[in-house]
């Protein structure tokens, strides 16, 4: 047991404490690497199969190869699970570009990939307490690096434009960020997905965002209620009049937005159809159907 946390790098489990990359491989010179991010709630992973879709999908895009096939990158997610004795957990995966065969070399195509996972404590993007209150959100003046650029929907840690938004919401005393495209449209967060309720239904951006899994359930559970939906362009405008807003990734579920720009949304606490959908969301942790017992 070792409840902080258990990692699995170069083939082998260690206390997360311990566990190191190498200065050389590119995930640290160059961000060259996609992850993906999982989580286990009362002992059971939580749409475990979409995550490992996604992840498949990633490394594919960025031609990496972790040299693990599925089924042995499913049985080290478990093994850092069990063996960190976790019954909430963040569970992590990512797979790096690694580095040149001939030092020195700049040939990323002889690259050996290189693959790491840990299990830690379940992590919340908001705290329970900030959840009952409902978080400040800030639109950041900085837009979001082009999708045609850096994709996107391949989870990365290409973060800094993100990161410096954080500050600048920081700096506006807002706990989350969210930034806009080139064209003004809002796109989404630090590892979060956007969504707001204008004008009898709610709107996420369908483009230049992560399709986050949380997301999807959302989707899923607005559709089985008969709620309206459109996944399309959500203009800052309309974030600015919504009368709920919330923001969703794996780090938290669903987390209401009471306050945008300094200005309160609607009446300032967590609206009914967020906190239904959190109830709808946690629910769904216990069902077979999205969730499956750690081994
Ligand atoms: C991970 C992430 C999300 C949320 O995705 P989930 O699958 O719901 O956790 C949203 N945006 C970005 C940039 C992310 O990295």
């Amino acid at each position: 047991m070792n409840p902080s946390g258990v990692a699995f790098v170069d083939g082998r489990y260690c206390p997360v404490e311990e566990a190191r990359i190498p200065v050389l491989d590119m995930a640290v010179t160059k961000g060259d690497s996609t992850y993906d991010v999982v989580h286990v709630w009362r002992g059971r992973f939580f749409r475990l199969d979409d995550h490992l879709d996604r992840f498949e999908a990633s490394m594919k895009a960025l031609r990496l190869d972790p040299g693990l096939d599925r089924a042995q990158i499913e049985d080290v997610l478990h093994g850092c699970v069990r063996r960190a004795g976790l019954q909430d957990a963040y569970v992590s995966m990512t797979c790096t570009r690694g580095r040149t065969a001939i030092p020195g070399s700049r040939d990323i195509r002889t690259a050996r990939n290189g693959f790491y996972a840990y299990a830690v404590p379940f992590v919340w993007i908001n705290t329970l307490e900030q959840q009952e209150l409902g978080a400040s959100l800030w639109i950041s003046g900085r837009p979001r690096i082009a999708p045609e650029s850096v994709d996107p929907a391949v989870k990365n840690y290409h973060w800094l434009d993100i990161q410096m938004a954080q500050f600048e919401a920081y700096d506006h005393d807002a706990q989350l960020v969210v930034l806009r495209d080139m064209s003004g449209g809002i796109t989404e967060g630090a590892g979060y997905n956007v969504f707001a309720y204008v004008d009898d239904r709610w709107i996420t951006p369908a483009h230049g965002v992560l399709k986050g899994v949380t997301r999807q359930t959302v989707i899923e559970i607005l559709a089985e209620d008969g709620i309206p939906l459109e996944e399309g362009h959500l203009a800052e405008e309309a974030l600015l009049r919504a009368s709920e807003v919330m923001v969703t990734s794996t780090a938290g579920g669903i987390m209401p937005v009471t306050t945008v720009n300094g200005t309160p949304v609607n009446s300032g606490h967590p609206g009914p159809q967020t906190q239904h959908l959190r109830n709808r969301y946690w629910a769904r942790h216990e069902d077979p159907r999205w969730s499956t017992p750690v081994r």
